[in-house]
């Protein structure tokens, strides 16, 4: 897979995978964590599973040992902006400065440029969506692990929501969204799912995924 994007020139490797079987987005924000994220990161390895990591850059330059790891693993490094800052309610000057940071942070512990971003809070406004170099990626499944801080009710709510081409929002700093992949994984294959990165479910589903757009799955 080979895509220009406003001259930074994609070349990541996308698996071999069942373009007629159903697949789904876990997506993982605001780490990296120094246990979580290792923690989830093996699971997905395990269940022969991928996912992208939406990392915040104050993390990165903390831990770029786990993000090297996080990659190491064949899973995706994006980003979530430098300081978690809504980026709708910042001078222009802090939104540059978000998104540079991110991508210095990221290039430093990897040696390689995130294409995708994921705005915190989801929150984004006209200039932010006309000046954005990276492609933004929300989300069309909460999992509200934050807020119910409960393995069963976070598997539950995913399970109840998950379908074809579907991204699914979670944290990788929390404990007990660890634990929940750690059931969610098995369930969503035996539901026959591919667990794929944002690139694999762009790349197999044909979304074109330019500067400029928000996407939310692989269908809107
Ligand atoms: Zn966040």
């Amino acid at each position: 897979l080979k895509v220009s994007l406003q001259g930074v020139v994609r070349n990541q490797t996308v698996r071999e995978l069942d373009p007629n079987k159903p697949m789904i987005a876990l997506t993982f924000d605001d780490g990296p964590h120094w246990t979580n994220t290792k923690k989830v990161v093996d699971l997905l390895v395990e269940y022969n599973a991928r996912s992208t990591f939406f990392m915040l850059g104050t993390r990165v330059e903390e831990l770029p040992g786990v993000v090297q790891y996080v990659k190491d693993a064949g899973q995706e490094v994006a980003s979530h902006t430098y300081s978690h800052k809504d980026l709708a309610n910042i001078s222009e000057e802090e939104f540059w400065s978000e998104i540079r940071k991110t991508n210095e942070a990221i290039y430093a512990a990897i040696g390689e440029n995130p294409v995708y971003l994921r705005p915190p809070y989801g929150s984004r406004n006209e200039f932010v969506m006309s000046h954005m170099p990276m492609v933004v990626v929300c989300w069309n499944v909460d999992s509200e692990d934050w807020k119910s801080k409960d393995r069963d009710t976070i598997v539950k709510q995913v399970m109840k929501d998950a379908g074809d081409g579907k991204i699914v929002l979670l944290h990788d700093i929390h404990t007990f969204t660890a634990e929940a992949v750690e059931q969610l994984l098995p369930k969503l294959i035996a539901a026959g799912y591919q667990i794929v990165t944002v690139e694999e479910l762009f790349y197999y589903k044909g979304v074109e995924a330019v500067p400029g757009v928000v996407y939310h799955s692989s269908y809107n």
